[in-house]
């Protein structure tokens, strides 16, 4: 589709934008803020774009690249993604490139060209190439229509996914002042929003920042007990057969997460920066391309995976910030179906962060950061709220009223007045840090309260303090709770490779004898069985293709599962699911009520069209 976007007669008012919605992409109207956005960049603004995952970012700079003259520069950080993307837009009839290291230089060369000639209506590019002089010259000896900053958090130190090459992405403002520019990120609070329109010198971009709710994603945190044996359990009961992310913090606990999946009967592959390129490509590939596999993976994969219909992302670790959280779980569900976020989280997991956090390179300030960052994480861990309420406000979105659809709306948890616990436990740290002149991790501290005599308490003659078994009404579970969330509210602190216990600044006002500040502690959940059949009834997004229709809509997969293996492509490039459900319903008998279905753009009604109706007309067999 040519830049000069085909000035079809305007017999009515549709806008340009509009039209190339409906002609290039096949949807009928455009959603949230998209239109408003559309029209400031198409006019020559900038703009700064906040929208959750799956909200559309990708038309807003993709519509403009198509109406305005020139070719759209599209930066991101996502090289290995590139060739999807512009197989995604050759799907549509969008004539797509990408510029990056991967390639060889006759296919850098004829991509080139192609931009030259006016052959091109979007061009991919990854940040470091814009460090290039020659990257810049060939730029300037083409015209750019828009020039668009995917990822924009990048360039953000505060975020958590800063990469030092979007620096240098200031120089497009002076270098072209008159070409309009659109940074979009899924992930950033106030502060981070303010750092990059600062950075990208986009402080004179109108801001536009939607509604960062994902209403079709279930948030869920568990109590952590054995991590890989509950997700296994969430798979089966909830999962089965469908596509999903599981996040772990290290590679190792990657590779045995996979293994033991794999071993149980579930087909998942393992993703790490310390994987062979080829075997990671390879498995991105795959994961992809067919339906109903698991990627377990470190934060090394995801950024940018816009596979419509993963089912349920996974942590089985801590995340580091709110924000990286949002966007793992925000890869679940983007098309608009049910889907499952959920976390197992336990007082090891703060003790492995904190260790993290001492033992980080960098400043002082550096350090607070993270702390900060893991401090509002840990307060979403412990809420007793809403999740979903919790989270949105983190975002700028205060005063939401219960979603309804998370963990704590569904099953609240009960809170408890946990001082006099509280004064135990830190009475003991105490005690051993000032008496003794010790320091223990919470193993050995919940063994002096629970009054055990192991080898290692009568070793250091624990059983002859004050202290030794005040607490033995409480279980080892209900005290690892108890240590956690003291943790959380930063009344206790870990320190060193051991994990052991000191006190804090704070600690004191728990323990003097005058009105002690009172301590809140959430009830362990007992465990109770999954809630499955609860949270399926209570998922707000409905299924929209009645049940009897399920064997056409399974017939139209088969059929683009072979031509999505013909073509090499991933089957949703080809038709969403949901398209495929519409159609199902629908069951158009010509090209022209086909063509009415949302997602069915000019391009794939030319190219899949006919496939589709002869599908339909199959006999079922
Ligand atoms: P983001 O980049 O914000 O994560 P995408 O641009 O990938 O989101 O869009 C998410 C999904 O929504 C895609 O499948 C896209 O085709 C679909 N979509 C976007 N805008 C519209 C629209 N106006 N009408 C229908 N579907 C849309
Ligand atoms: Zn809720």
């Amino acid at each position: 589709m040519p830049a000069v976007a085909s000035p079809e007669t305007a017999t009515d008012q549709t806008t340009e934008p509009l039209r190339v919605l409906r002609r290039v992409f096949g949807y009928d109207s455009f959603r949230g803020t998209q239109q408003e956005i559309i029209d400031h960049v198409v006019a020559g603004g900038d703009a700064l774009v906040l929208m959750p995952t799956g909200g559309g970012k990708s038309l807003c700079y993709q519509v403009p690249a198509l109406v305005r003259p020139g070719v759209g520069i599209v930066v991101s950080p996502l090289i290995a993604l590139m060739q999807d993307q512009v197989d995604a837009l050759g799907a549509l009839g969008v004539r797509a490139g990408f510029l990056n290291s991967t390639q060889s230089y006759p296919q850098r060369r004829d991509t080139e060209d192609a931009y030259l000639n006016g052959e091109l209506d979007l061009l991919y590019l990854a940040p470091e190439r814009l460090r290039l002089d020659s990257t810049l010259e060939l730029l300037a000896r083409g015209e750019v229509a828009v020039f668009a900053i995917d990822e924009a958090h990048c360039v953000a130190q505060w975020g958590h996914d800063f990469r030092p090459d979007y620096l240098a992405l200031s120089v497009l403002h002076e270098r072209w002042p008159d070409v309009p520019r659109i940074a979009l990120t899924a992930t950033a609070t106030p502060a981070t929003r303010q750092e990059i329109a600062t950075r990208l010198q986009l402080t004179e971009a109108r801001h536009f920042v939607s509604d960062f709710d994902r209403p079709n994603i279930q948030y869920r945190i568990a109590p952590k007990s054995d991590a890989r044996r509950q997700l296994l359990q969430l798979l089966q009961t909830e999962h089965l057969g469908e596509s999903g992310i599981v996040y772990r913090l290290s590679r190792a606990e990657v590779e045995r997460t996979a293994e033991f999946l794999t071993a149980n009967g579930v087909t998942a592959l393992p993703y790490h920066a310390g994987l062979d390129k080829a075997v990671r490509a390879k498995h991105q590939s795959r994961f992809l391309r067919e339906d109903g596999l698991v990627m377990v993976a470190t934060i090394a994969f995801g950024m940018g995976i816009d596979k419509p219909d993963v089912r349920f992302v996974a942590h089985l670790d801590l995340p580091k910030s709110i924000e990286g959280y949002y966007q793992e779980t925000g890869r679940a569900g983007r098309d608009g179906l049910p889907s499952t976020a959920w976390m197992a989280y336990g007082l090891q997991d703060v003790v492995q962060q904190r260790k993290l956090i001492d033992n980080s390179e960098g400043d002082e300030a550096h350090r607070r950061t993270q702390s900060r960052h893991l401090d509002s994480m840990l307060a979403l861990c412990e809420t007793v709220k809403c999740r979903r309420s919790q989270l949105l406000d983190y975002f700028g979105q205060p005063d939401s009223s219960p979603c309804g659809n998370c963990d704590t709306c569904l099953n609240p948890p009960e809170s408890w007045d946990g001082t006099v616990a509280a004064q135990k436990l830190l009475s003991t740290v105490v005690r051993l840090q000032r008496e003794r002149n010790q320091k223990f991790g919470a193993g050995q501290i919940i063994d002096i309260l629970r009054g055990k005599k192991t080898s290692k308490v009568e070793q250091f003659r624990h059983d002859e303090l004050s202290v030794f078994g005040v607490g033995a009404d409480i279980s080892d579970n209900e005290w690892r709770g108890v240590i956690r969330q003291l943790l959380a509210q930063s009344l206790l602190a870990v320190e060193g490779d051991y994990g052991t216990l000191v006190l804090t600044d704070t600690s004191s006002e728990v323990l003097r004898r005058e009105e002690p500040r009172q301590v809140w502690l959430r009830t362990e959940p007992s465990k109770k069985p999954a809630a499955k059949a609860k949270a399926r009834d209570s998922k707000r997004v409905p299924q929209d293709m009645p049940p009897e229709v399920e064997p056409v809509f399974q017939k139209l997969r088969a059929w683009r599962m072979e031509v999505a293996r013909e073509e090499g492509k991933a089957p949703f490039i080809i038709f969403h699911d949901s398209t495929l459900r519409q159609i199902a319903t629908v069951a158009p008998s010509t090209l022209d009520e086909l063509a009415t279905i949302s997602g069915v753009g000019e391009g794939k009604l030319n190219r899949y069209g006919q496939g589709v109706l002869d599908a339909l007309a199959a006999p079922e067999e």
